[in-house]
């Protein structure tokens, strides 16, 4: 296979897709980007925060396990050999430089599923029974707010003015990042 093709296939490809993607991504993101981690739980991504200063090879070890891609500023550990279809390199600073920078290399839907997953413990909300709702603030009952439950937390949450305005956020973001790409 002659290398002229080779490179011309690679940049006709469409970017859609990591490598190793098979079917909608799950993430892990290491500690230095927790923020960017949040917003993509927000968007609805199965995403796992690092908390601690967890060793690089651990984290490496957690995404392939976990069928995840890592997203990391740690070059070193995107040259792991093991990380390959597994890690996602950003080289970026600011939040939006990061979501921006992520977008570019995958692609990622700001409007996935917003706001189905708990922000606490990223796992899947249902909506809250009537019995749940109870729970909630008597204003919020009384309002048009949808009120969801996290059976892991067994909290209930609502779309209060907060969910608003993050939603306003990946509006923007969905605008700006995946309205400019190619595919
Ligand atoms: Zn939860």
């Amino acid at each position: 296979m002659c290398k002229s093709w080779v490179s011309s296939l690679v940049s006709f490809a469409p970017p859609t897709r990591h490598p190793g993607l098979l079917e909608e991504p799950k993430f892990l993101v290491d500690e230095m980007l927790q923020r960017l981690g949040r917003w993509l739980r927000a968007a609805g991504y199965d995403t796992v925060i690092a908390t601690d200063a967890e060793p690089d090879y651990y984290l490496l070890r957690q995404a392939i396990n976990e069928g995840r891609l890592l997203i990391t500023r740690d070059r070193e550990l995107s040259l792991h050999r093991s990380a390959k279809d597994n890690v996602i390199l950003l080289e970026c600073d600011s939040l939006e430089d990061c979501a921006k920078a992520l977008s570019d290399q995958i692609s990622i839907d700001w409007h996935h599923q917003p706001f189905t997953r708990c922000m606490v413990c990223n796992t899947p909300m249902s909506s809250a029974t009537n019995e749940q709702i109870q729970s909630a603030p008597k204003d919020i009952r009384d309002s048009d707010d949808a009120i969801y439950y996290c059976p892991q937390c067994r909290q209930v949450f609502w779309d209060g003015s907060h969910v608003k305005r993050m939603q306003r956020h990946l509006d923007d973001w969905q605008n700006k990042f995946t309205a400019s790409r190619q595919d």
